[in-house]
């Protein structure tokens, strides 16, 4: 029938919109490898903010004691208490527990997100066990990792820059973060440390490095998106203090604000920035990250129903509701096995409230799903080629046998799968023969654990 045509005519497009070919993605890396040079060379150089995080001194596995780590990314917040053992011991006994913020303080003030922060993590301090130890006279320390963009001051302290993913309160953009927990840990009556402030990707890094010294960057794949890696400090020419005895200093890229005429952006794209809280900015993130993903699907949907009855004479009225339809949801629709596609039809009922649909229909929804995870997935990989190439490590080098390996965390990472194998099998393809020496690590929780281990390694009592 025309409206079955006229549906299939707007999945024929988006599908050639959407097109990654190797072509392409070549040149997505290398835009990516040169925006990475302009970053480093000056403050403001790039759309990608190459952030000197301080670290300058990854884990040894020499750490020792009880820290804590605070992990605030996206939807939901951990607090990690953790023992570090010492070379041969490492990770001894780790707690943790997860608390989802109350969508009101995204948008609120500074103050109620941080007091609702410092009670959760005093509730925590309370159910400490009869193996907890700090010596005598020792506060609690605690890595606080913050996976927005601060302008980082030194290893405890700096400022956000702004706001991503969903979140917006004015009050704490300019402000230093580690300040403005500090007070609130002040006014619920808790006494401890904050010794590093570090970003997500830089948790995982470090974290990664901890028990593999081959772990070279990070990249997080969750609500949002990020890389950080190491670099060699001699080639960040923004950088005017002194240079590290290692020689070496981990950036966070902030790469989710990249962006590049080589990017294949749809209308859809177009018209869900355009409405987001921070327009023009993270695009990168808007077409790659699990925050995003289903609210394009949700949109080639809606067209679909309006200029197609998709879904019958009128379009379902939930399908209008922007972020209706969370990634999670659409995850489970592409991954549906089965011969009438039932897990399709649930979701569509569940979150849609769309009934009756055909065997051919939810086929159709499906080919969506993966036309726009597929696109996330090897625009990824593309990333990580660009910082490969940056560091010089995707190509076999004559008589040099370097491992690289990457660490990934992430919710989208760890739970579509469909997302991750395309991630990795664009990754082989784009590097041919070097794909031998380069190794994606699935990091859990890496970014936990490596802030506790930045408390430790910058803890006041050493
Ligand atoms: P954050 O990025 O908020 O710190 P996570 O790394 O845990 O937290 O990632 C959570 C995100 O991962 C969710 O917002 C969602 O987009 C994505 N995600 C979680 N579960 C799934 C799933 N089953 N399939 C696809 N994406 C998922
Ligand atoms: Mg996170």
């Amino acid at each position: 029938s025309g409206r079955w045509a006229k549906a299939m005519a707007i999945v024929r497009e988006l599908d050639e919109k959407c097109g990654t070919p190797i072509g392409k993605l070549m040149q997505v890396a290398d835009a990516m490898a040169v925006e990475m040079h302009a970053g480093l060379a000056s403050e403001g150089g790039s759309k990608l903010k190459m952030i000197i995080s301080y670290v300058d001194n990854l884990p040894t596995g020499d750490e020792k004691g009880w820290f804590y780590a605070l992990d605030l990314g996206g939807t939901n917040f951990r607090v990690l208490r953790v023992q570090l053992g010492g070379k041969d011991h490492l990770v001894g006994k780790q707690e943790f527990e997860e608390v989802s913020i109350p969508p009101h303080l995204m948008v609120g003030t500074s103050d109620a997100l941080f007091d609702f922060i410092a009670e959760a993590l005093k509730k925590f301090v309370d159910t400490e066990g009869e193996d907890f130890h700090l010596s005598p006279g020792r506060e609690r320390e605690l890595g606080f990792t913050f996976s927005f963009p601060i302008k980082q001051s030194s290893i405890a302290s700096g400022t956000l820059m702004k706001w991503t993913k969903g979140f917006s309160i004015e009050d704490a953009v300019g402000q230093d973060v580690v300040g403005e927990l500090t007070k609130a840990l002040e006014r619920v009556g808790l006494n401890m440390r904050v010794t590093a402030l570090v970003n997500d990707t830089i948790g995982t890094l470090a974290g990664g490095r901890y028990y593999d010294s081959n772990v070279i960057a990070a990249v997080i794949l969750g609500t949002g998106t990020n890389a950080a890696y190491v670099e060699r400090a001699h080639a960040i020419p923004k950088w005017h203090g002194l240079l590290p005895k290692s020689g070496e200093m981990a950036i966070n890229m902030e790469w989710g604000n990249f962006r590049s005429s080589h990017l294949p952006l749809t209308e859809y794209d177009q018209a869900m920035d355009a409405e987001s809280l921070n327009p023009g900015e993270q695009i990168f993130e808007k077409i790659i990250s699990g925050m995003y993903l289903g609210e394009i699907v949700r949109r080639v949907l809606c067209r679909m129903a309006e200029e197609a009855s998709f879904f019958g004479d009128t379009v379902p009225p939930k399908l209008k509701i922007p972020f209706i339809l969370r990634t999670p949801d659409m995850s489970a629709m592409h991954h549906d096995t089965s011969s009438d596609l039932r897990v399709v039809g649930r979701k569509l009922k569940d979150v849609l409230e769309i009934s009756n649909t055909s065997l051919r229909t939810r086929k159709a929804i499906v080919k969506v799903c993966d036309i726009v995870s597929v696109r996330g997935a090897r625009l990824s990989a593309a990333g990580i080629l660009g910082i490969l190439k940056k560091l010089g490590r995707d190509t076999l080098k004559e008589g040099e046998n370097l491992k690289s390996v990457i660490a990934l965390d992430g919710g989208l990472f760890e739970h579509y799968t469909l997302f991750r194998n395309s991630l990795e099998s664009t990754l082989k393809e784009l590097l041919g023969e070097a794909s031998e020496t380069i190794v994606i690590q699935h990091s859990n929780d890496g970014s936990g654990i490596g802030a506790a281990l930045l408390a430790a390694s910058h803890s006041q009592y050493l």
